[in-house]
């Protein structure tokens, strides 16, 4: 049977059994795939940490076509982001994004850039250490890369662009840009607009320093969070404790 290899962040892990461990990669080339790796939480001989969630991988794998699942022959740990899961902040962020991304990330389908987004955000935390800031960024970037979030600001109305407006609104409920021309606006959006337009374009060490203002960042993660419930219909597991611990609940 051919053996094949895809590198990739662990999204999820759950264990099958007494000894098994199926894992779900977000990879840099192939389809949303699971793997299984048999025995491995009783094996001496291979480490359990190389199927722990958050940590990137190499998978060397059976291709069997027929099955929902691929066997793993070996798994490589690349890197576990050690330096960021010291701490509980840090553990928890590695949570919340890899739970974030495994909801975003349809099984079956190929997103390399959301492998490159993860893995960029894992690795700058883990070297600059874990910043608010990269909480919108992140899911900025992915919402609108998976189509769900708009990604030109014009609005809805008059077609115009929103960002030379006196004042604007992003409506969650309708996923909609209102301008102020042509709209009541129940609150002025347009400097976390202009934040967003900014983080679609730029590095996320760029965006900090044209945009240092921490504010904006805030309330660009709250409205993309309402945005976030109303798609998925309900909460992430990891949102509670994670946003308790980092002072924004
Ligand atoms: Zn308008």
């Amino acid at each position: 049977m051919a053996i094949r290899k895809e590198t990739g962040i662990i999204i999820q892990s759950k264990d099958i059994g007494d000894s098994d461990r199926l894992i779900s990669l977000a990879g840099e080339s192939q389809v949303r795939m699971n793997f299984i790796s048999k025995g491995i939480r009783k094996s001496k001989r291979r480490a359990i940490i190389s199927t722990e969630i958050g940590c990137m991988v190499e998978v060397d794998y059976y291709d069997q076509s027929e099955k929902d699942w691929k066997s793993t022959k070996e798994i490589h740990l690349i890197n576990r982001y050690d330096e960021l899961k010291k701490d509980y902040i840090g553990t928890l962020f590695v949570l919340y994004i890899t739970e974030l991304t495994s909801y975003l990330y349809p099984e079956g389908e190929s997103h390399p850039f959301l492998y490159q987004l993860l893995s960029g955000s894992l690795e700058t935390s883990n070297t600059n250490g874990f910043r608010k800031e990269i909480l919108p960024f992140f899911k900025l970037r992915a919402l609108t890369h998976m189509g769900h979030f708009p990604s030109e600001f014009y609005c809805f109305t008059c077609g115009e662009e929103i960002l030379s407006k006196k004042k604007a609104y992003f409506s969650v409920d309708s996923r909609e840009f209102l301008c102020s021309d042509c709209h009541p606006i129940p609150k002025d959006h347009l400097p976390v607009l202009k934040l967003f337009h900014i983080m679609l374009s730029k590095k996320f060490s760029n965006v900090l320093s044209v945009y240092p203002r921490e504010t904006e960042y805030k309330e660009g993660d709250l409205i993309l969070n309402q945005f976030l419930r109303s798609l998925f219909g309900k909460e992430l597991k990891s949102y509670f404790e994670f946003y308790k611990t980092i002072g924004d609940l």
